[in-house]
């Protein structure tokens, strides 16, 4: 059975759609979306030799060689221009290196109209990212699994503004409000309160003082959402 992460992922593939899948490891979520019927091609690749093995053996028994290309190579270099890919998945990495996966193959992206991607961590600089090339978040979602809380982002091209407090939250995720949301930030709220009761104890440098502000303007940020 899929994950509820990797489940939620997939309700956001279009009906139809072509997806590419990167950095599949088992290739469970491409196999999940032709199994229900979403999708009928789609593309899974792996630029580390292991999860690349798995994923073929997972496509080969689940008998879906003739509809998930199973592809060896760096991050969207794993597209090729005949797949027709518009939807691409990038799930269980940190934001930072989900980021420079779609920096370092720009040109892929001009055919894709969707990217749904899930950051264990840092989902900021994927929101960064969108605001400076023209994505817009289309919808984002907040759920907690095994303990651990996952943001999950829909990106469409197109323009949007958003504030200091949205790159940090998610526009979707304060309008939404949800327990997980509150219970992410609230934890990260006491995190940065601990950090600042330990720099108040320390010696006053110039550079003590920068990050205290720091923090009490994050702090401030969050607590006012
Ligand atoms: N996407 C699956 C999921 O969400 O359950 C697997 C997540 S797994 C933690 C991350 C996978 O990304 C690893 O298998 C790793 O080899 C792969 N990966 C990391 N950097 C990559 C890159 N630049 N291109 C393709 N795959 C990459």
């Amino acid at each position: 059975k899929l994950s509820k992460r990797l489940e939620t992922v997939a309700s956001f593939v279009p009906t139809g759609a072509v997806v590419a899948d990167i950095g599949s490891d088992h290739a469970y979520l491409p196999c999940y979306l032709v199994q229900q019927g979403i999708v009928s091609q789609a593309v899974a690749g792996e630029v580390v030799k292991g999860p690349y093995e798995s994923a073929l053996r997972q496509v080969r028994a689940e008998g879906l060689l003739d509809h998930i290309q199973v592809r060896l190579a760096d991050g969207l270099a794993a597209i090729e221009q005949d797949d027709r890919v518009d939807t691409v998945t990038i799930a269980g990495m940190g934001g930072p290196l989900i980021v420079s996966i779609l920096e370092k193959h720009p040109e892929v992206l001009t055919s894709v109209t969707r990217l749904i991607l899930q950051p264990n961590i840092h989902a900021k600089v994927i929101r960064e990212w969108a605001l400076a090339h023209g994505w817009a978040v289309l919808d984002e979602v907040i759920l907690e699994e095994d303990d651990k809380i996952y943001e999950i982002l829909v990106l469409q091209k197109g323009a949007m503004q958003l504030t200091e407090a949205e790159i940090l939250l998610g526009t979707h995720l304060i309008a939404q409000h949800t327990a997980v949301f509150v219970k992410k930030w609230t934890k990260e709220i006491d995190n940065w309160q601990r950090i600042l009761q330990d720099l108040n104890r320390a010696e006053a440098t110039p550079d003590i003082q920068a990050k205290r502000e720091e923090l009490q303007q994050l702090i401030q940020l969050v607590e006012g959402v």
